[in-house]
């Protein structure tokens, strides 16, 4: 990995592994952090009943997508600047941070005030001027891994984020693409303990679109903690059969419930505190 020697991700040349903080919520090493919420905010009821829910269980972050990258220009591409009124629905009703994907530079200045992480998306892993940009500012960034990228293409985006001023990455897992099938993608597990090697940010995993199939979400989102990721990504939706997009990757209620048990265990057999605080837990 020639290119990644004078580099400001690598381990080697920081010394020591970096908690990004947003608010109450630490991700990084040691902790466990849950991202939750559904594929895209479809109306206000549910995004708020899903993100009443998600918190009750242990989430910390709520996922508010807002604008959708959709293959099909036909399918449904995001609530847009609609969605900006609903989130300050969710901030009265719930102490989760907000997060959202941002997928050009008009969106970043668009939902800059309302939400606390900005999420750069699998499709705009390599669009660099957006990742100049987002490195101008002082957001958390969930960098999300191109779905046919190297672990070295992915790093060297990060890079371009931290070596423009921001360095609260976050490097985020989402499966690859290989000649399998049966599920969306190939979730790289050890790309898991590789990014923890080679760089000191935070690394969490998206099971979501890692699998594409809700039966699988669980036990993706299991193994990633056990492989070492700091936390997850993960499409909850209060009905995933009538869901306007990824339904068939989304879990309910009560499988996520189950869910946050079986990582709140496993937190701690990786000597992982869970990343909230003061938050009042349910499970
Ligand atoms: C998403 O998280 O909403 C998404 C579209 O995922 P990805 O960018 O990983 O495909
Ligand atoms: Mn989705």
């Amino acid at each position: 990995m020639q290119s990644l020697n004078n580099t400001k991700v690598k381990k080697q040349n920081i010394g020591h592994n970096t908690i990004v903080k947003c608010n109450d919520v630490n991700i990084g090493e040691g902790f466990c952090t849950v991202i939750a919420g559904p594929c895209a905010i479809e109306n206000e009821k549910m995004a708020v009943q899903t993100a009443k829910e998600v918190e009750a269980k242990g989430a910390e972050i709520f996922r508010s997508s807002v604008f959708k990258p959709r293959t099909s220009p036909y399918s449904f591409q995001g609530y847009g600047t609609n969605g900006i009124e609903i989130f300050s629905s969710i901030r009265s009703e719930t102490n989760l941070l907000l997060e959202s994907e941002v997928l050009s530079c008009e969106h970043l200045e668009i939902l800059y005030d309302h939400i606390d992480l900005v999420r750069i998306g699998s499709r705009n892993m390599d669009n660099y001027e957006l990742l100049k940009e987002v490195g101008k500012t002082n957001k958390p960034v969930i960098l999300k891994r191109g779905m046919s990228s190297t672990i070295e293409e992915f790093l060297l985006a990060a890079e371009y984020i931290i070596s423009n001023g921001n360095e609260r990455v976050i490097l985020c897992e989402r499966g690859i693409r290989t000649f399998e099938t049966y599920t969306r993608n190939t979730l790289d597990i050890l790309a898991i303990p590789a990014l923890k090697e080679l760089t000191h940010l935070p690394v969490i995993v998206d099971p979501s679109h890692s699998c594409g199939r809700r039966s699988l979400v669980p036990a993706a989102s299991r193994a990633a903690i056990a492989a070492g990721a700091d936390g997850i990504i993960i499409e909850v939706h209060p009905n995933p059969g009538s869901a306007i997009s990824d339904g068939d990757q989304s879990i309910n209620f009560e499988v996520f419930n189950n869910l946050m048990k079986d990582l709140y265990r496993l937190s701690e057999v990786m000597n992982k505190k869970w990343a909230v605080k003061n938050r009042k837990m349910t499970i």
